[in-house]
């Protein structure tokens, strides 16, 4: 017997009618109905709860989900509550059938749900633990080892691009080195994940020393920890700043995790910490800050809402110093990671 007939056929998927992946190796070795809640076990041992109206609302039959475009066409708001007759595992385990009575004005219906879709949207308390990833909190010790990337790679590899926003998520910070240092590098990057969030300063803004400068970034003075546009109602959520020149003398940068150091000062004065006071003082503390000088063709990425950055301040005349930014909204690296994990599949 040749090997490759003994291989065991993966089970038949359920169609979700959804875009995302929903790998899972486990199967559904027990169903059991308590009311209005369905409990579901997989053959690993965990177990979780869904309300059997969730269940009836999220069913992808073509009925109740539209083929083509995969949005809901069944809404439970337009019908009684759903009343569940029956609830059982499929015949291989690969998922759950759900058996709904015939009410007054709404015929029975059938739902079935794929044991991998049912686990990755499992709301039990497990479950959710074990999909979020916590952000990784740094202070000064990371010096030296910010993620870093090649520039190369992510602009031709998809799965370093997945690499690279999946750490600028969790760490939020990495460098990308060996981009050509030229104007309109730092935007072709970000296209890479997906528009550009422009804002007042334009689609991309120079960090350099103007004569009659509109912000604080364009002057030589030393900037405090900051995040930027704090004061509009969206604030940017990531940032990329590219070195494309540094020879002045100073203009050393430097950035802070605001989340390790509210991690900090809670433990220090839980009341404090209540009042978020003492948080710019600490945000000086050279433990948490970590210092860097950009040397062209390098980039940093970074998390607006959650890392602080600043720069000592320099002097003009010793040499051209010229930075140039964009922004990135959440929605959009979001959009791309799981853009990226689809392609990767079911697995
Ligand atoms: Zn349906």
């Amino acid at each position: 017997m040749a090997p490759s007939s003994l291989a065991v056929a993966p089970p038949p998927r359920i169609d979700m009618a959804d875009l995302a992946a929903y790998p899972s190796e486990r199967r559904i070795r027990a169903v059991a109905v308590a009311g209005e809640i369905v409990r579901v076990a997989w053959d690993d041992g965990r177990e979780g709860r869904f309300h059997a109206i969730w269940l009836r609302d999220n069913c992808p039959c073509p009925a109740c989900r539209h083929p083509q475009t995969m949005e809901r066409q069944f809404l439970f708001i337009d019908a009684p509550p759903p009343v569940l007759a029956t609830a059982a595992p499929t015949m291989d385990g690969s998922g759950i059938e759900l058996r709904f009575a015939a009410t007054a004005d709404v015929p029975a219906h059938v739902s079935r749900f794929d044991a991998g879709w049912l686990r990755q949207h499992c709301y039990a308390e497990w479950a959710r633990a074990e999909r979020c990833k916590p952000p990784r909190l740094w202070d000064a010790a990371l010096a030296g080892a910010i993620p870093s990337f090649e520039h190369g790679a992510i602009m031709t590899d998809d799965a370093a691009l997945a690499a690279w926003l999946e750490a600028l998520c969790e760490t939020g910070v990495t460098i990308i080195r060996n981009a050509p240092s030229a104007a309109g590098e730092v935007r072709r990057t970000a296209e890479r994940v997906g528009p550009v969030r422009a804002t007042n300063f334009g689609l991309v803004f120079d960090v350099v020393s103007l004569p009659r400068p509109n912000s604080s970034a364009y002057t030589a003075i030393g900037l405090e920890p900051h995040t930027d546009l704090a004061n509009v109602r969206r604030p940017p959520d990531f940032q990329l700043l590219f070195c494309i020149a540094n020879r002045a003398a100073g203009g050393g940068s430097f950035i802070v995790d605001g989340f390790r150091v509210a991690s900090a000062l809670r433990d220090a004065d839980p009341e404090g910490y209540g009042l978020l006071a003492r948080f710019w003082r600490l945000l000086r503390e050279p433990r948490f800050q970590l210092c860097f000088r950009l040397s062209p063709g390098e980039m940093i990425a970074f998390d607006n809402l959650r890392i602080l950055h600043g720069r000592d301040p320099f002097d003009p005349g010793t040499g051209e110093r010229r930075l140039q930014g964009c922004y990135l909204d959440r929605d959009t690296v979001m959009s791309r990671r799981r853009l990226l994990a689809r392609g990767r599949g079911n697995g």
